[in-house]
């Protein structure tokens, strides 16, 4: 599939303006994008919804208040999105199971566990590219890499 180049600065930054409202006073949220960064090409709807599961995961890590990091940075071929919070941090036992479907530690209703299954799939199968989690309590970052080149996606 063609995938259009997009400037993930500008996908981040949408994303981050329709989350306004969720993410209230008591997060503040710290950017660092890398200047120097080229376009990437993405299906832009479908990287907004990981960014969208993402972010929302980390807010509601952080329960109202602490920092998101929303962090970009060349890695030899790929783009880098980091996404950190200040929250809790996930156990060492549940690092290999959030990436399956309907594993989820929130209670009934608030959460379907299929956000971070769901974004694995759109990173790895439409875009070539690879989730990583690093997380010790009060620094949990997500990373997303995207190749820069299309062949590999
Ligand atoms: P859901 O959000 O519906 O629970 P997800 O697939 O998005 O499903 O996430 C699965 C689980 O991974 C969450 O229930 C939580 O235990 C853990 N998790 C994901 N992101 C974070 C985070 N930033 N901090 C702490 N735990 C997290
Ligand atoms: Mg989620």
């Amino acid at each position: 599939a063609t995938h259009a180049r997009a400037d993930l600065r500008e996908l981040l930054d949408s994303t981050l303006t329709m989350l306004k409202r969720k993410i209230g006073k008591g997060v503040t949220v710290k950017t660092d994008y890398d200047p120097d960064l080229p376009p990437v090409p993405v299906h832009a709807a479908e990287l907004n919804q990981v960014w969208t599961n993402l972010i929302v995961n980390a807010l509601y890590a952080m329960g109202g208040s602490g920092t998101l990091t929303i962090r970009t940075a060349r890695e030899n071929d790929n783009a880098l999105v980091e996404i950190g919070d200040t929250g809790p941090g996930i156990p060492e036992e549940n690092l290999t199971r959030i990436f399956t479907p309907f594993f989820t530690t929130k209670p009934v209703g608030e959460g379907t566990g299929l956000g971070l299954d769901i974004s694995w799939r759109i990173v790895a199968d439409r875009h070539g590219g690879d989730i990583r989690v690093e997380s010790a309590p009060g620094d949990t970052r997500f990373q997303v890499l995207l190749p820069l080149t299309e062949d590999a996606a």
